[in-house]
């Protein structure tokens, strides 16, 4: 008899074989399908991968599965090998890698289908006189069922004052019925455009007829400056496929912060513009998964895990700011949503478009080894000129709350002639630090090694890292001194001195601390699209892809600071920031300009930036990452480890370095380094280390990390640390 081959939704890298549940029919079970099994103490939802022939597992500790909950695979079998990939790519458990694959409501079991469209309505023959008069309560319910002859759901009775328990009753009298409505199919529609799109430049449209020329699979990097039109690109080429009866799925880093950019979707189709957004409830969530799924939904826009969203006529998939690390899953299964969609569309043979101005050098490397094909915009769309940039040395300049004099009378230059101007400050809160003035003590996280933010409202520490709050001290800890000051400026104290210094104009404040509420971002989007003269305050979330129309002005107060971070990466992102902060400058009928605030304004890197733009940037770096075996000249994968005392997940990683000395297995050409303490060793009370293995041989890493891994399961002594493995990491 063939056993049930389970992947099961657990820290363990095996599968699990049962017995099948009692009647089952084999020969209808296809792979892919969901089985409830007893797994421990609980009922847990697994999926079956093959019927086997034979099993390891003794008979007599062999458990019959429960149920089988599906008659045919929920996912597609492109998103089934995906994840399957993914899982083996990513070195992370076959059976969590395929759960976290589907909807939640799936993973806990719930059955395949529309959560919403359970709906009641009044059978075709009913007739209100067959209830009695003392069935008053019924009369009323079957009279409302009579109200909504396309049927109503529980949830609306229940709304309505209807009592849904004496739906049963009139079922059993044949005078109420319930359904499944699904959502029209709309294969063919002959109007899917609202609007009319707009004539594209040259650019434009060679990368649109590129991409829509594709037959099969091929990835596109569209590198296109700020301002260019690539959104214009996006729209027109799914506008293709959408009249060939296809979906597209768009992969934003973070919707609640660029609602425009849904906002233009849904302004530019006349079809079913799904949003996967995280305020979506479970139910709402699966609903759109089967959208999706039965080809309803033509526009899929979604955010990292969009990118398992089934599809029942894929036509192309896009990546916007491709070069965003929110792609990467930075816990549990560490997947990069940008690399799985290069597969996914192999998978599915359709074209990959990863779209921005300033690619990951990553992404750039492969453009230059053919893997992807180059499209570039390098114009601004429409009459837009380019920023101009200005680097402003405040070596002994007084700062004051982070502004430096001559900055101060550029932006009241700009606010005087009626524009716009944005200020870019990479840290919230009202300071950075608070110091003794006596001692030199400052105020520092228990749980991290790092300092406590000052926040003025409300009015506390807090650590950024680890998120734990505390009052501020009147008293300095160590010498007991009063004389304790905020040190350096964050978006609250800046907000409050450009307040002090333009009373007549509003100040917007943006970071995370302004946005929490819902809409917010929408709400300050409104304001500032009013086109009054304002200053906007903020942090990145300034820079991800809005379209400020009236800002003449964008000021960056700490240019310097991703400079000389630990993390070889730093100087990509700081110049990736820079110039996706400028890039909201001037991108309407008025000119721009970009001040960079630094103390480092002959640094070789910052005048390559602004004066020969990103890409001559890029390719410097580049050079010297493949010069210093660093990715993504070398493939690489880590091994980070923490423990509640120091000094224990070094111990493990370096038995584990010993463990790959020994590895009589071991392929050729894999170099380790470390283990070393982790760039900020304590975090929110843990101790940490990481092990670096490198090679240039991609197969080869992967050969070793799985041998190693399979020790490391079966090692006791793992159990005592947190160990996690990251292929590929984005932040070392
Ligand atoms: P990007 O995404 O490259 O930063 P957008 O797609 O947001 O750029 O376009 C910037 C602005 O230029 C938008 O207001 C857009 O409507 C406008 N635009 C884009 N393409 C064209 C075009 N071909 N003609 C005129 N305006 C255009
Ligand atoms: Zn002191
Ligand atoms: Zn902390």
């Amino acid at each position: 008899m063939p056993y049930l081959r389970l992947a099961i939704p657990s820290p363990l890298r095996r599968l699990f074989d049962y017995l099948p549940p009692q009647g089952c029919d084999l020969a209808t079970l296809q792979p892919g399908v969901r089985v409830k099994v007893p797994f421990g103490r609980r009922e847990i939802t697994g999926v079956l991968i093959e019927l086997a022939e034979t099993t390891e597992v003794p008979l007599n500790k062999l458990k019959p599965a429960i149920a089988v909950l599906d008659d045919a695979p929920p996912m597609p079998d492109t998103i089934f090998k995906l994840a399957r990939w993914a899982g083996n790519y990513y070195q992370h458990p076959l059976g969590d890698a395929l759960s976290q694959a589907l909807p939640v409501l799936l993973r806990k079991g719930e059955p395949c289908e529309y959560t919403h469209q359970h709906l009641w309505r009044a059978t075709a023959d009913a007739d209100i006189s067959q209830l009695g008069k003392t069935a008053a309560r019924q009369r009323e319910l079957l009279l409302l069922l009579m109200e909504h002859p396309n049927g109503i759901s529980e949830g609306a009775i229940r709304a309505e004052g209807g009592q849904t328990p004496l739906l049963k009753k009139l079922v059993d009298k044949m005078l109420a019925e319930s359904f499944i409505h699904k959502p029209n199919h709309t294969e063919h529609n002959d109007q899917p455009l609202h609007e009319a799109p707009l004539t594209l430049n040259d650019e434009q449209h060679h990368a649109v007829s590129k991409i829509t020329a594709t037959e099969g699979f091929k990835t596109y990097l569209l590198q296109g400056v700020t301002g260019s039109g690539k959104t214009e690109v996006y729209l027109q080429a799914i506008e293709h496929y959408i009249r060939q009866g296809k979906q597209a799925l768009i992969l934003v880093p973070e919707i609640g912060l660029t609602p425009q950019t849904v906002a233009r979707f849904k302004a530019r189709f006349n079809l079913p513009v799904v949003v996967l957004h995280s305020n979506l409830t479970d139910n709402q969530r699966l609903d759109a998964w089967l959208q999706a799924r039965e080809g309803v939904a033509r526009i899929i826009i979604g955010t990292r895990s969009a990118i398992f969203t089934p599809l029942r006529n894929p036509g192309v998939i896009f990546i916007d700011e491709e070069h965003d690390t929110s792609f990467k899953q930075q816990e549990g299964f560490r997947y990069n949503a940008r690399d799985l969609a290069v597969m996914r569309g192999h998978l599915e043979q359709i074209p990959v478009v990863l779209g921005t101005a300033t690619p990951a050098i990553e992404s750039l490397y492969n453009a230059k080894q053919g893997r992807y094909q180059w499209l570039k915009l390098n114009k601004r769309a429409g009459d837009a000129l380019p920023p101009k940039f200005e680097l402003l040395d405040i070596r002994q300049l007084p700062l004051q709350d982070g502004l430096s004099q001559p900055l101060i009378q550029q932006i009241k230059g700009h606010l005087q002639q009626g524009t716009q101007v944005l200020i870019f400050l990479n840290r919230r809160g009202f300071a950075p630090t608070m110091m003794c003035h006596d001692c030199g003590w400052i105020a520092g996280c228990h749980r991290c090694d790092a300092h406590m933010t000052l926040h003025r409202k409300p009015y506390h520490l807090h650590c950024h890292h680890c998120d734990s709050q505390r009052p501020v001290p009147n008293v300095c800890d160590n010498c007991g001194s009063h004389d304790l000051k905020p040190v350096g400026a964050g978006t609250e104290r800046t907000e409050e001195l450009l307040q002090a210094l333009f009373p007549e104009f509003p100040v917007i404040r943006v970071d995370r601390d302004t946005t929490q509420r819902k809409n917010a971002m929408q709400h300050i989007m409104d304001r500032v699209h009013q086109g009054f003269p304002c200053i906007l305050i903020g942090t990145q979330m300034l820079a991800k892809g809005h379209h400020f129309p009236k800002v003449t002005l964008v000021a960056i107060l700490n240019a310097d600071s991703g400079l000389f971070s630990a993390d070889f990466r730093g100087m990509e992102r700081t110049a990736q920031l820079i110039l996706q902060v400028a890039g909201r400058a001037g991108r309407a009928d008025h000119p721009g300009k970009v001040v960079m605030q630094t103390h480092h304004a002959d640094h070789p890197t910052i005048t390559s930036l602004v004066t020969e733009g990103y890409e001559a940037f890029a390719e410097q770096e580049l050079s010297q990452r493949i010069g210093a075996h660093l990715p993504p000249s070398i493939y690489c994968a880590m091994f980070r480890a923490e423990a509640n005392h120091p000094g224990q997940a070094e111990r493990f990683l370096n038995n584990l370095r010993n463990l790959l000395a020994e590895d009589i297995l071991q392929p050729q050409g894999i170099q380790w380094l470390g283990p070393l303490p982790s760039p900020m060793e304590k975090r929110a009370g843990q101790f940490r280390a990481q092990l670096v293995l490198q090679s240039h041989d991609r197969k080869a890493l992967h050969q070793q990390l799985h041998n190693i891994i399979c020790q490391v399961d079966s090692d006791p002594e793992a159990r005592k640390v947190r160990w996690s493995v990251d292929v590929d990491p984005v932040d070392m």
